[in-house]
C-alpha cells in the first residue's frame, strides 16, 4: 500500500507544501514554525486559490515564516508535455512529472457538464486483461499533489466563465491503491478554500479493492463507482485478477454495507464485451446481484485495442437491447458514450499515448 508522500519533486529533502490538506498543513506549519490557524490558512489559500508557488510571494505572512518555508518547502507544479484535441471536443493533458514518467487527464464536456477524468498512479497494479493501463504494472503512486494539481492546472488553461463541474477518479492507476495519497488530494479538491468542488460532483471508480471502500466512506463523503464488468465469479477472475483476492460476493457485500447518504446510489460500471458477457441472461443476472444496493449502472462498451484480439466490442443494438433489461425492471442505466477515441483518451486507452511517445524517442 501507499505511504503519505510529502516529498518536493526534485528535491527530496524539501516538503512539497501541495501535498498536504488544510489540516495537514497546519499541523506541519505549527510544528514547524508555531504559527496560528489564521497564517496556515493564508498559506493554504495561496497555494490553491492564488497559484502562488514561491513563499516569497505569500502575503500577509511573516518574514521569517516565509524565509523558512523557501528553505525546507516548496509548491510543485504539473508540466504540461502535450495538449491534444479530439474531435468530439474531448481534451487530453500529458503531463510530465520530474522523475520522467506521464500521466493523463482528459477533459470531457457534454451539455451542461464539464468533467475532468484525473489519474491516481503511474501504471496499475491490478492487471486487468482489457486495460491498457494495467499493461503498464504500477511504476509508482502519485503524491496529492500530482492529483490535486490535475484540476488546479487544467481549470488555470479555461477561459474565464469556464468551470470543470465534476471530478471523476477515472484515469489511470487504482485509487483505492493509493487512498493515502488520495485522501488529502480529494480534501483540497473539495475545501472551500481550494478548489470549492462538490461531493455530489466528485466521484471515485475503484475495482473494487474491498477493505479500502469503507476506509474512503469514513474519510470523505464522495460518490462511488465500482467496475463490476460481470454478472459470475468465473468471468470476473478471467478479465479482473483481482476477483481472486476479493471474491464478486464480498465486494458486493462490502457495496450492501457501503455508508450511502440518502438519496446516493452506487455507480455499477460494466464494461461490455461482446459474446462474453453481454448476454441477455448476463442482464438478467446483474439486476439479480445489484437487488438491495441503492444502485445505477453505467454501460461502457469495449473500447478494442489491436493487441487483444479476443476481446471484441458489441454491437449498438446489443448494448441497446442489454439496457432495456435492465430498464424494464426499474434500474436507473447509462450507456457511456465513447468519447476521445482518435486522441486515445477513450476508457482503457490511457498510457497508450505515453507507449506512443516512448517508440518516437
Ligand atoms: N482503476 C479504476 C479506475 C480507472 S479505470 C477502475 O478500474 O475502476 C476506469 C474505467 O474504465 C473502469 O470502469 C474500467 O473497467 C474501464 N475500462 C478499462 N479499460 C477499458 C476499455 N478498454 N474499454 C472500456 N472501458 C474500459
Ligand atoms: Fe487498473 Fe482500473 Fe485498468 Fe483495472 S481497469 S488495470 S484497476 S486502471
Amino acid at each position: 500500500m501507499a505511504t503519505v508522500d510529502h516529498r518536493l519533486p526534485g528535491a527530496p529533502d524539501r516538503t512539497d507544501l501541495r501535498t498536504f490538506d488544510r489540516a495537514g498543513l497546519h499541523a506541519w506549519l505549527a510544528e514547524q514554525l508555531g504559527v496560528d490557524e489564521g497564517l496556515s490558512l493564508r498559506v493554504f489559500k495561496h497555494l490553491w486559490q492564488d497559484g502562488r508557488d514561491d513563499p516569497h510571494s505569500f502575503l500577509r505572512v511573516r518574514r521569517d515564516v516565509r524565509e523558512h518555508l523557501a528553505r525546507v518547502a516548496g509548491a510543485s507544479r504539473l508540466q504540461a508535455e502535450t495538449v491534444l484535441d479530439s474531435a468530439d471536443g474531448t481534451r487530453k493533458f500529458l503531463w510530465r512529472l520530474h522523475d520522467g514518467h506521464a500521466i493523463e487527464s482528459v477533459l470531457i464536456p457534454d451539455e451542461d457538464r464539464l468533467t475532468l477524468c484525473m489519474s491516481t498512479q503511474v501504471g496499475c497494479a491490478m492487471g486487468c486483461t482489457f486495460c491498457l493501463t494495467g499493461d503498464l504494472g504500477l511504476i509508482r503512486h502519485l503524491t496529492a499533489a500530482e492529483i490535486a494539481l490535475q484540476p488546479m492546472q487544467v481549470q488555470a488553461t479555461l477561459p474565464p466563465g469556464t468551470r470543470i463541474t465534476n471530478l471523476v477518479l477515472m484515469g489511470m492507476g487504482e485509487p483505492l491503491h493509493n487512498l493515502e495519497n488520495l485522501v488529502p488530494a480529494l480534501s483540497v479538491c473539495l475545501d472551500d478554500h481550494a478548489l470549492n468542488f462538490s461531493h455530489r460532483r466528485i466521484t471515485v471508480s475503484t475495482v473494487g479493492l474491498v477493505p479500502k471502500m469503507a476506509e474512503l466512506a469514513a474519510a470523505l463523503p464522495v460518490n462511488l463507482a465500482v467496475s463490476l464488468n460481470s454478472t459470475t465469479e468465473e468471468q470476473r477472475r478471467q478479465v479482473m485478477p483481482i476477483t481472486r483476492r476479493h471474491s464478486m460476493a464480498e465486494l458486493l457485500d462490502a457495496c450492501r454495507a457501503f455508508p450511502l447518504p440518502s438519496g446516493k446510489r452506487i455507480t455499477f460500471e460494466y464494461v461490455m464485451f461482446r459474446g462474453f458477457n453481454d448476454s441477455l441472461d448476463d442482464a438478467a443476472r446483474l439486476l439479480q446481484l445489484l437487488r438491495g444496493i441503492p444502485s445505477k449502472v453505467n454501460l461502457i462498451p469495449y473500447n478494442e485495442n489491436p493487441d487483444r484480439p479476443l476481446l471484441q466490442r458489441p454491437t449498438d443494438a446489443e448494448v441497446k437491447a442489454f439496457q432495456h433489461v435492465l430498464v424494464s425492471q426499474g434500474m436507473s442505466t447509462s450507456i457511456r458514450t465513447t468519447r476521445g477515441i482518435d486522441i486515445s483518451a477513450a476508457c482503457g486507452q490511457l498510457g497508450k499515448a505515453r507507449q506512443q511517445l516512448a517508440l518516437a524517442r
